[in-house]
């Protein structure tokens, strides 16, 4: 069994796809072939958003928006403690200082009453020019903007959506990719929407940074590809990656969506009163599933179980075993000093289980029997 069934994908997907990158070949037009201009209308159409602009991966795209922003050294941004290191590596990668905010126990995206009591007290503390809020949709599920947006707004702070999981995603039909000022997402091959190598696109309706962004993307290009009006950096999606995208794109809106709807509820049926916490959805909200994701009972020996499971075939992982704040590479720095109770408990008693839309019904079956008897 795969924790998440590329092959399988493909066997369903080859001939449209062995299609779609024969057709590049022959074409040769590897870099900013008409297949990107295309993908990226197709996904801002999708999104709900004026711009989409597509790069190297995720994380280019989270740097790409914060320097846009200009943030950089004397300004903080702030993050979730539970999310993927990329969350808070580019803030701090752009000589910004992140600051770690807690997660909410049952939804693990950053709780909008944390957010609000760290924003009083960096203001209050005055050390740094509070400029951002990075919120992540983490395992699928958007991060709360009904309420974040407000608070961002009340504050004058600028909000990045890291939709790399959330693709898909909506709360009350509004997509990921359209909250916030700006938002980011991945192709990496594992997420909901995967191509077959590096991805990443920026969302967003303001002109100006879809237009600095470009620039960016591409050595800081000005009018043309040998004008540089500043320094930028080499990012973008290859022609293979963007026809492999069009493709899946389709899979993806046509039945893949609604097939991993359909083995999450195969889980939250036969995991019911196993005493395990499972996955919450707010009402309204709609998750990608890029995970599906129990909490253990503290008392389970989560290695244990682990091994486990695979020794019966069965794949899981831990996403995330630490907490960002406790990250080595922010020791010593002022990002090291957070006071998130939840996000350590939740790297103590999380398991991801395997999710995708080729999932059948018996392999949902045994995995879940497996878990729930702990053997
Ligand atoms: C995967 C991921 C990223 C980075 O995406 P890459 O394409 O791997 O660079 C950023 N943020 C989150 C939350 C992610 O899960």
């Amino acid at each position: 069994m795969q924790f998440r069934d590329l092959q399988k994908q493909y066997e369903v997907l080859k001939p449209q796809i062995d299609a779609a990158v024969q057709k590049v070949y022959e074409q040769a037009d590897f870099i900013s072939g008409h297949e990107v201009k295309e993908l990226e209308q197709q996904l801002a159409e999708y999104v709900g958003v004026k711009h989409c602009i597509t790069c190297g991966n995720g994380t280019d795209a989270l740097t790409l928006v914060l320097m846009a922003w200009g943030i950089g050294p004397g300004d903080t941004v702030l993050v979730p403690d539970f999310t993927f290191f990329a969350s808070g590596e580019t803030v701090a990668y752009e000589g910004a200082t992140p600051l770690f905010v807690d997660v909410d126990e049952c939804t693990f995206n950053l709780d909008p009453d944390k957010l609000e009591e760290k924003i009083l007290e960096v203001k209050a503390q005055g050390k740094y020019n509070l400029r951002a809020v990075v919120a992540v949709d983490l395992f699928g599920l958007p991060a709360d903007y009904t309420r974040i947006e407000p608070i961002c707004k009340k504050y004058g702070l600028l909000l990045l959506e890291d939709g790399a999981q959330g693709f898909g995603g909506a709360i009350n039909g509004r997509r990921v990719g359209s909250f916030g000022d700006a938002a980011t997402t991945s192709f990496f091959p594992a997420k909901p929407l995967g191509c077959y190598g590096d991805g990443g696109a920026i969302f967003t309706n303001n002109d100006e940074w879809a237009a600095l962004i470009r620039s960016y993307a591409v050595h800081g290009k000005g009018s043309m590809k040998y004008d540089n009006v500043r320094l930028g950096v080499n990012s973008r999606l290859d022609t293979i990656q963007a026809a492999i995208l069009q493709v899946k794109l389709k899979a993806f809106q046509d039945y893949e969506l609604g097939a991993v709807k359909q083995v999450s509820r195969w889980y939250d049926e036969a995991l019911q009163g196993s005493g395990l916490v499972l996955p919450y959805r707010p009402e309204g909200f709609t998750s990608s599933w890029a995970q599906y994701t129990v909490q253990l009972p503290q008392s389970t020996d989560r290695d244990a179980l682990q091994a486990k499971l695979k020794g019966k075939g069965i794949p899981t992982m831990v996403y995330y075993p630490k907490p960002m704040h406790q990250q080595k590479a922010f020791a010593g720095t002022d990002s090291a000093a957070a006071d998130c109770p939840v996000t350590e408990r939740l790297c103590r008693t999380v398991l991801s289980l395997p999710m995708h839309p080729y999932m059948t019904r018996e392999e949902n079956f045994c995995v879940a029997n497996a878990v729930k008897n702990n053997d």
